[in-house]
């Protein structure tokens, strides 16, 4: 991270001066908004700036947009324009100001107890039948026939304060259509969504906790930080959870990034230096149905910002960056659905229903979990071969994992450990909510044509139901192309 690199590429020597502009007053009624968005080339992500005028409370204070498709694999340069529809709000943390920051703070404080169906106030220890009625609300909501904006509007308006809590700097998760609205064939989002809005997926209100990992590498050898030019440090052994310098490479991005994802109202429910040196990993979740990959997504991009600013080291989420006796990246995913985590419904029983079902269909799974998973998956590094399905209770070299913890209490969640650093989490999340609650291929596809755009989950991306966590309120909440 010296002044030099950081000259190129990051702008110039003039660096920390440009940023310091972004302390500049801000007019009354200017928002600024980061529209993001995959591109069509296997989870690119994409964004670009709007400055709207205020006051922007919620999503569908946010107008649809469009792009150039032609320019991101998505489209024939004859015909190119994208529709963007935002899905999920966040606060923006690289334009945020101070009067952003302190706004965030007293909303905080003040922090409503308007949204009591929150799945973050919503712990598996809270009454079924409470719970079951808010997810069956959130089901109606979300299966209900497109909404124009306005009423849209009216649905916020029973979740109280607004959410965003005056931030003028957002960033906002958005999906592409055609200009006849259809999702894109890289909408995976799209196809997500409906999927979690079929009421029986809905009311099992399905939970997610990605464990994201990444290494990151030298900008301009592309070998990993901190590794001697050309050779390799110490066997692995020191790294995994570790500390002191001779050790732990690039702990300010990881810890960057993990503040940067609270601020914008990302569950990030932790982080950890992983086993290979220069890899880390962290945590977002548990998150309820879609909203596990509009978070997971929103903290990639958190994440490449930050690389950015450090002008010198970059994020690879290559399965398997260092070939050999070093570790792959991968991302697990833990799963879990009501039924699962409730002993009288099912519990363990229901969890080891659903691993049958995944174990049928395991070649469909490994064939969504993400490109070069091959060169990870060996059996090796805790990682089960690719070419069969196994599972355990604590087995760390099993397609799947069950905890000791829900073992002994009957009842919890399992962990998919298959999906690699670079799987598209929307197709993860939906491929393990499809199998293990039994949706057919029709019902999958149901209603996939169409102006479908306003159909589906905005009210629990905006209304603060995205996340089951509750040591955060969340905001916001196939491969690709
Ligand atoms: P590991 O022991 O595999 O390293 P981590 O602690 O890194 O596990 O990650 C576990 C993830 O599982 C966290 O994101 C956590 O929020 C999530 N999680 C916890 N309980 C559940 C649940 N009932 N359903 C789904 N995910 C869960
Ligand atoms: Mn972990
Ligand atoms: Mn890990
Ligand atoms: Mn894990």
């Amino acid at each position: 991270m010296s002044a030099s690199h950081a000259a190129d590429f990051s702008g110039g020597s003039h660096h920390d001066a440009l940023l310091g502009l972004r302390d500049l007053p801000f007019l009354k009624d200017r928002y600024t908004v980061e529209y993001l968005w995959l591109g069509g080339n296997d989870g690119d992500l994409r964004s670009k700036t709007k400055t709207l005028e205020g006051p922007i409370r919620r999503l569908a204070d946010l107008p649809s947009w469009n792009y150039d498709g032609s320019s991101t694999n998505q489209a024939p340069g004859i015909d190119s324009e994208v529709i963007l529809i935002p899905r999920a709000i966040f606060r923006d943390p690289f334009r945020a100001t101070p009067a952003d920051k302190e706004r965030h703070l007293r909303d905080e404080e003040t922090a409503s107890g308007a949204d009591v169906t929150s799945a973050s106030k919503r712990g598996p220890q809270q009454g079924p039948a409470q719970a079951a009625l808010a997810s069956v609300s959130a089901a109606l909501r979300a299966s209900a026939p497109p909404l124009d904006d306005s009423k849209a509007l009216e649905d916020g308006d029973d979740l109280g304060a607004p959410v965003l809590g005056g931030c003028r700097n957002l960033l906002v998760m958005c999906d592409t259509y055609t200009p006849q609205g259809d999702p894109l064939p890289s909408n995976t989002r799209a196809a997500a969504a409906r999927i979690f809005s079929l009421p029986h997926v809905a009311a099992e209100e399905p939970w997610f906790g990605i464990e994201q990992e990444y290494t990151l590498l030298d900008a301009k050898t592309r070998w990993p930080l901190g590794w001697p030019s050309g050779g390799f440090p110490a066997p692995q052994g020191p790294y995994y959870c570790g500390v002191g310098s001779d050790y732990m490479y690039g702990r300010a991005i990881a810890e960057a990034h993990y503040r940067a994802c609270h601020y914008a109202g990302v569950d990030v429910s932790g982080l950890n230096a992983e086993v290979m040196p220069a890899q880390w990993e962290f945590q977002v979740g548990p998150c309820v149905g879609v909203s596990a990959g509009d978070q997971l997504w929103v903290a990639r991009y958190i994440l490449q910002r930050v690389c950015e600013l450090t002008g010198s080291t970059v994020v690879t989420l290559d399965p398997k960056p260092v070939p050999g006796d070093w570790n792959g990246a991968g991302a697990h995913t833990n799963y879990s659905t009501r039924s699962m985590r409730e002993r009288h419904l099912g519990g363990m029983r229901e969890i080891e229903r659903a691993v049958g079902r995944l174990k049928n269909r395991h070649d469909e799974h490994i064939a969504a979990y993400g490109s070069g998973n091959e060169r990870r998956l060996t059996g090796k590094h805790e990682t089960a071969a690719m070419s069969e399905f196994t599972w355990g209770i604590a087995d760390r070299g099993a397609s799947v994992r069950v905890g000791n913890e829900t073992y002994e209490r009957g009842c919890g969640y399992m962990e998919d450990r298959r999906p690699s650093a670079n799987c598209d989490p929307y197709v993860v999340t939906m491929l393990l909510a499809k199998t293990t609650l039994d949706v057919s291929d029709e019902e999958a596809l149901a209603g996939s044509k169409g102006h479908d755009r306003r159909v589906e989950t905005d009210a629990v991306s905006d209304g603060g139901e995205s996340s089951a966590s509750s040591s955060a309120r969340a905001l916001g909440g196939g491969l690709v192309g």
